[in-house]
């Protein structure tokens, strides 16, 4: 399943595991779950901190895999198989199960461990979409920090009347607890935006408690970034209320001819305009945020 190379890099990952961690399989006679055992028992085979455990009972998504610590209820599950784009969110959910930290940001990681509720994510994808690893990649980073998040990616390709019975359009496609939660690409922190209520009043009071803007910007793509920091340089109080901060350039993988750039990315265009506003202390809010706060 996996070629020499592919092998080769994928142990050298996985030395990274600290803590020892199961795969549980869950599969029938189908050609596709066998696809997907040889995958597990390949992972398995590299290192002795993964143990395999195979279920055939029928009481999940048949193929998928759930991966977790030893002795924990699996959170974070691939119903398919997660080749293609999703590969990399199949590694990175098995090095941070087993301990490997997270690069992403120290806040949002706490703000992700301290979410109260119960939230279980489904997101439907497909193979070659580029959009859908961030979003599976967040999800399952959260339900790995939070007992009380589960997080399973599922191939739609696999699973047609799934999507047909839930009339999935487009991917991905995340249900929180079996109700439309959003449509493309999200980032961690919109997740985090979107479903931590606390999180959304304790930042309005603090943007009440600052002076008021001398100039408020509505969006947060290119136009509004760049009009944000022409009024910060010049010493106008700044902020930026967008629903999205990026715009669609986080819907974009390769951006060509953008202003004063041959060639770049989506993310990373946006997290280079993202620092550029707040390196003028703009404030970035969205519409909850600044319709909570009083000034
Ligand atoms: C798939 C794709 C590929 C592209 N490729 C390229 C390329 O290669 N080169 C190139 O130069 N351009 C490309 N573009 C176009 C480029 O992304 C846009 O021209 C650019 O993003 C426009 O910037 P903008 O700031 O005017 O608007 P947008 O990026 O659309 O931003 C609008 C902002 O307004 C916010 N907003 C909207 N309504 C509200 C509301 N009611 N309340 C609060 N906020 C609101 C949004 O959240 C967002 O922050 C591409 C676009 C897409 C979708």
């Amino acid at each position: 399943m996996l070629d020499a190379n592919i092998k080769k890099q994928l142990d050298t990952y996985l030395q990274n595991i600290v803590n020892p961690i199961e795969i549980t399989v869950s599969v029938d006679e189908s050609a596709k779950a066998k696809e997907l055992l040889n995958l597990c028992q390949e992972i398995a085979g590299l290192n002795d901190k993964i143990s395999l455990k195979t279920l055939t009972d029928g009481s999940e998504r048949t193929p998928s895999m759930a991966i977790a610590p030893v002795g924990e209820k699996p959170r974070v599950r691939f119903a398919g198989i997660p080749m293609g784009h999703e590969f990399t969110s199949l590694v990175l959910a098995l090095l941070q199960s087993g301990g490997y930290p997270s690069k992403a940001d120290a806040e949002l990681i706490e703000q992700a461990r301290q979410l109260q509720g119960e939230f279980h994510f489904e997101t439907y994808i497909s193979l070659s979409c580029q959009n859908c690893p961030d979003v599976v990649q967040a999800l399952n980073l959260m339900a790995i920090l939070n007992p009380n998040v589960t997080s399973v990616m599922i191939d739609g390709a696999l699973f047609q009347e799934e999507v047909t019975e839930r009339q999935i359009m487009a991917v991905p496609t995340v249900l929180l607890n079996g109700k439309p939660f959003g449509q493309g690409r999200m980032t961690l922190k919109e997740i985090l935006s979107k479903v931590d209520s606390g999180a959304a009043q304790r930042e309005a009071a603090a943007l009440s408690e600052k002076d008021p803007y001398d100039v408020l910007i509505v969006g947060g793509g290119p136009a509004g970034a760049a009009a944000a920091i022409y009024a910060a340089r010049k010493g106008i109080r700044t902020g930026i209320v967008a629903e999205r901060f990026g715009g669609q350039v986080m819907d974009t993988v390769g951006i060509e001819n953008f202003i004063s750039v041959n060639y770049t990315e989506g993310p990373k265009l946006v997290a280079s305009l993202e620092q550029h506003v707040k390196e003028y202390e703009v404030d970035i809010m969205d519409n909850q945020r600044a319709k909570k706060a009083t000034s």
